[in-house]
């Protein structure tokens, strides 16, 4: 049988981590497939701040032999904060480092792009090994996208928009992140609004340089209005990380700036800075810094739900496909668990890709159920309205705080990252080596 031929759309964390599995596989070199990546921007997307890697996860990590590389770019946040306009803390939820009890915080935070770096890199080591031993590898293709997208029996047929390249795979993932315009363009726009469901929530993410007031716990503040400013430690320790958000289906600028990247990043910190310009704490020195920072991204928070992930030879994987928005603090694990659930299905079913994708769905199918599952009435609950609103969370959780009814809580509410099983496919394990990082 000839190697199966596979276009992976998007560069982010699962595309890259697909192609280090399907290139681990025990098949002879000439028999792995030949995988090409293509990357809409021009060069690695490295934006993005704090992202968890939990349970499942980072089993997947060690199978990568990336566990030290990961473990030597840790944030270091000390848990979650709640506090006020005088920077007084109302509660206080600390990260957990057990395993057994999942907090807001896990024990495993990093930038995203940091991860996205680590990614790739591992999928180019790999790659390059098959290559010397006389396979095709990675073909890594960056500033282009799809244009069109076509399939019969035997191939999927594509053209690229940029260079109006004409080519022909087995199969096309769509790794193409909650935006997908794969999923897009194959299961049709009219159903978007059914598939993403908003949960009306918008945020900024930045990095920024470190003040006297910083800490190593993040800092949760709230205005009325339903706003929220997280500032949190990085990876980089003169610098912090920020998500400011606002819960707002009213004006609709919102939307569209998420939905309309032509409006483009001035028009999305110009809105930003109107709704956060007077509500004091510290937003004075974050919007200023907004406005100098270069690592600005800005998206909606949705959910991606479907009742199935592929489609004839297309098949979808991440936040493409299960988006669980970055409130469940799944997405990365959910993006690693589904890249290496898809890679063994692949493995186990070559010639035969409705068993292989429907055997990708029956395994991720219950993880993803369950991280989609966010606490009742997120994210609203805890971006109240009003200032009486705010004083009323702010006591509630004073009071789980004091009486030490999180730990209860957090173990009801637990994450399924440390329950959700690792099949075992045969791949090769790497051993843990370090990656030379961007620094
Ligand atoms: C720039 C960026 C910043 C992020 N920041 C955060 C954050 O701060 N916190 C958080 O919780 N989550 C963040 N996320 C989401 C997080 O990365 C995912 O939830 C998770 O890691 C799953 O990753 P993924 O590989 O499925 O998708 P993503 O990490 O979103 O990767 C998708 C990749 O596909 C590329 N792409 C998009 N469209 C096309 C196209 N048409 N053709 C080719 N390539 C395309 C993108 O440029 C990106 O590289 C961010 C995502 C991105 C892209």
């Amino acid at each position: 049988m000839a190697p199966l031929s596979i276009l992976i759309v998007g560069c982010g964390i699962a595309g890259p981590t697909l192609a280090s599995f399907l290139l681990l596989s025990p098949l002879a070199a000439k028999e792995k497939p030949h995988i090409t990546i293509l990357e809409r921007s021009p060069a690695l997307r490295t934006q993005g701040q704090n992202v968890d890697i939990r349970g499942a996860g980072m089993t997947i990590i060690r199978k990568l032999g990336l566990e030290s590389t990961i473990r030597t770019c840790l944030t270091g946040e000390e848990g979650a904060q709640i506090v006020d306009a005088q920077n007084r803390v109302w509660a206080e939820f600390g990260v957990d480092r057990t395993g057994k009890v999942q907090t807001g915080t896990s024990d495993i935070e990093i930038l995203r792009g940091r991860l996205a770096e680590i990614c790739y890199k591992r999928s180019k080591s790999v790659s390059e090994q098959v290559v010397r031993q006389g396979g095709a590898g990675v073909e890594y293709v960056y500033g282009d996208y799809l244009e069109t997208i076509d399939q019969d029996g035997q191939k999927v047929h594509v053209t690229f928009r940029n260079s109006g390249e004409k080519r022909s795979f087995d199969l096309l993932v769509g790794a193409d992140g909650l935006q997908s315009r794969t999923r897009n363009m194959v299961w049709g726009a009219e159903g978007e609004d059914d598939r993403v469901r908003q949960l009306g929530l918008y945020i900024g993410f930045f990095s920024i340089p470190s003040a006297a007031t910083d800490n190593e716990w993040r800092r949760w503040f709230h205005a009325p209005g339903r706003k929220g400013i997280m500032l949190r430690p990085s990876e980089v320790k003169d610098r912090r990380t920020v998500s400011m958000g606002v819960i707002n289906e009213e004006d609709t600028r919102f939307k569209e700036a998420a939905a309309d990247g032509r409006r483009g990043m001035a028009f999305q910190k110009a809105l930003l800075r109107e709704y956060f310009q007077n509500e004091g704490w510290e937003c004075e020195r974050l919007l200023r810094e907004m406005d100098a920072t270069s690592d600005f991204y800005y998206d909606m928070v949705a959910q991606v739900r479907m009742d199935k992930w592929s489609k004839g030879r297309v098949v979808l994987l991440g936040d493409a496909a299960y988006c669980a928005s970055p409130i469940s603090g799944m997405g990365t694990t959910l993006g690693l668990n589904g890249a290496y659930n898809l890679a063994g299905a692949l493995l186990r079913h070559p010639e035969d890709l409705p068993a292989a994708f429907s055997e990708y769905e029956e395994a991720m199918r219950p993880t993803v159920d369950r991280a989609q599952k966010l606490a009742p009435g997120m994210p609203r609950l805890i971006h109240p309205e009003t200032v009486w609103g705010m004083w009323v969370m702010r006591a509630i959780l004073w009071t789980i705080w004091c009486s030490g009814l999180q730990l209860l809580m957090f173990k009801l509410a637990g994450p399924p990252a440390n329950a959700v099983p690792v099949v075992e496919y045969g791949f090769r394990e790497l051993q843990d080596t370090p990656i030379d990082l961007e620094k």
